[in-house]
């Protein structure tokens, strides 16, 4: 894992984008830019041409489907996850998910099925310690508002992390997401681990960009 010291003096030309029509965007804004990362708030789909990642934020996964199609946003976020890595936390996580129990699917690319509201009134907001493999052995401060758990989960997905047996955080190829709110802690090492395979996705890109270049010039 990389030092916030390393990541702003490598990663001064990604730009990594934000969903910002509902939720919790400015959060997350403020965590990337303290790790020195440049952001771009994203409210029209001609922005995702000059992102190299984007995060689906937490809010109200209906508010944020119907928008996302009244500003024709689907088809082009369709192609942008394909090939660029993204975060979706919580209504984030709601809105790509393949099946949704309470809810309408709305951006269908994660393998998954989420219950809406899973922990009930009683528990709607809490924060609890995970322990995120990932993220190396100290536990995982997880903020949960109102949050959705995974019921089910593809053969292509992995189990990044559990909350009581429930699971609450899946990685599947470039795309993350969580139940919780990462960008709620004090704790960056969820983004930190954002930018480091919005990164390496980028420099993979770029070679094969050079690499097809070089064999047009080559063939001319
Ligand atoms: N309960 C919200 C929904 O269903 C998600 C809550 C959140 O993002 N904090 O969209």
């Amino acid at each position: 894992m990389n030092t916030n010291h390393e990541l702003r003096t490598t990663n001064h030309e990604i730009m990594i984008g934000i969903l910002a029509l509902q939720g919790a965007f400015a959060e997350h804004q403020k965590i990337l830019e303290v790790l020195g990362q440049r952001t771009l708030l994203v409210k029209k789909p001609s922005q995702l041409k000059v992102i190299e990642g984007l995060v689906f934020c937490g809010g109200e996964s209906t508010t944020i489907a119907l928008l996302l199609k009244k500003y024709d946003f689907l088809k082009p976020l369709e192609d942008f996850v394909k090939n660029h890595p993204v975060l979706a936390t919580c209504a984030g996580l709601i809105v790509l998910a393949k099946e949704v129990k309470g809810g309408k699917t709305c951006l269908p690319v994660l393998d998954v099925s989420v219950k809406r509201n899973a922990f009930g009134r009683q528990y709607d907001s809490f924060e609890e310690n995970l322990d995120i493999v990932l993220l190396g052995s100290k536990p995982y401060p997880a903020t949960f508002i109102r949050a959705p758990w995974i019921e089910k989960a593809g053969n292509d997905v992995d189990v990044l992390a559990r909350y009581q047996k429930n699971i609450v955080a899946v990685k599947q190829g470039n795309i993350i997401g969580t139940s919780f709110h990462p960008e709620l802690t004090k704790d960056t090492r969820f983004h930190q681990y954002f930018i480091s395979l919005v990164r390496v996705k980028d420099k993979e890109t770029k070679s094969n960009k050079s690499f097809n270049q070089q064999l047009i010039t080559n063939n001319q």
